[in-house]
């Protein structure tokens, strides 16, 4: 592949690992200089290999590559943060394989892509280190991914006729819009304390992201919807999101 030297050094994310032959994996990095790199790392099944643990999903590490004729191979590789330890549960893993397969989709080769990765990181950190509830997690990382990736819904009035709140609002999935509920034409109905949430990741400050909380039971409808949004958005079959939807607490 052009543009990549003999030997550089990144910043990165494990978002994906797959085995290749018998002591062989390809691995996909998340690189805050370079966005998606794949890379061969050897030495997987071998213990002893410092490679081998740096390299496993979900690590954030500095990784140092070779390039030999456009084949990339991972030659050095330190952990930074390890997001996934022994202790965590199907619900808190699965849902950390769905912002990785949120990364790679919305990230792109050779391009930088700070403010998804940065999103991305806080949010496993949220996520697996602060124990935050998982479905309010959900619903920040991907509404505020749809935002960097151009697919922000419009939240500042009723499309229609300019009305900042009504008791309940419409939110309609196809065109990311809001109407009052003279204007609705379809659409779901949300309330003040998911509107506010809604308004809160698509407008504040990144340093203020995670800082407010909503109700269990408002959170869990709130990660439906941002869910749906970015599923019809993308028009992209998220099989980490299914497996995810397939097995959380109900
Ligand atoms: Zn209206």
């Amino acid at each position: 592949m052009a543009g990549y030297e003999n030997r550089f050094t990144v910043e990165a994310l494990v978002i994906k690992e797959m085995k290749i032959g018998e002591s062989d994996r390809l691995v996909t990095l998340f690189s805050r200089e370079q966005g998606i790199i794949k890379a061969f790392a050897s030495g997987a099944k071998n213990i002893k290999s410092k490679k081998g643990s740096a390299t496993s999903l979900l690590t954030y590490g500095s990784f140092t590559i070779k390039n030999k004729n456009g084949s990339l191979r991972i030659y050095e590789a330190t952990p930074i943060n390890v997001f996934f330890g022994a202790g965590s549960d199907i619900e808190i893993l699965s849902l950390s394989q769905y912002f990785c397969e949120l990364a790679g989709e919305f990230s792109v080769s050779g391009e930088q892509n700070t403010e998804l990765l940065r999103l991305i990181l806080n949010s496993l950190h949220f996520l697996t280190k602060e124990k935050h509830f998982p479905p309010l997690i959900k619903a920040i990382t991907e509404l505020r991914a749809a935002v960097l990736a151009g697919y922000a819904p419009d939240l500042v009035a009723c499309d229609e006729c300019g009305k900042f709140e009504d008791g309940i609002m419409y939110f309609t999935l196809e065109n990311g819009a809001l109407r009052c509920s003279e204007c609705k034409t379809g659409g779901i109905a949300i309330d003040r304390t998911i509107l506010s949430a809604m308004r809160h990741i698509v407008y504040s400050k990144f340093s203020k992201l995670y800082s407010f909380t909503i109700p269990q039971d408002k959170a869990k409808q709130l990660a439906d919807i941002t869910g749906h949004y970015i599923t019809m958005q993308t028009d992209h079959r998220f099989h980490t999101l299914e497996f995810y939807e397939s097995i959380k607490e109900q």
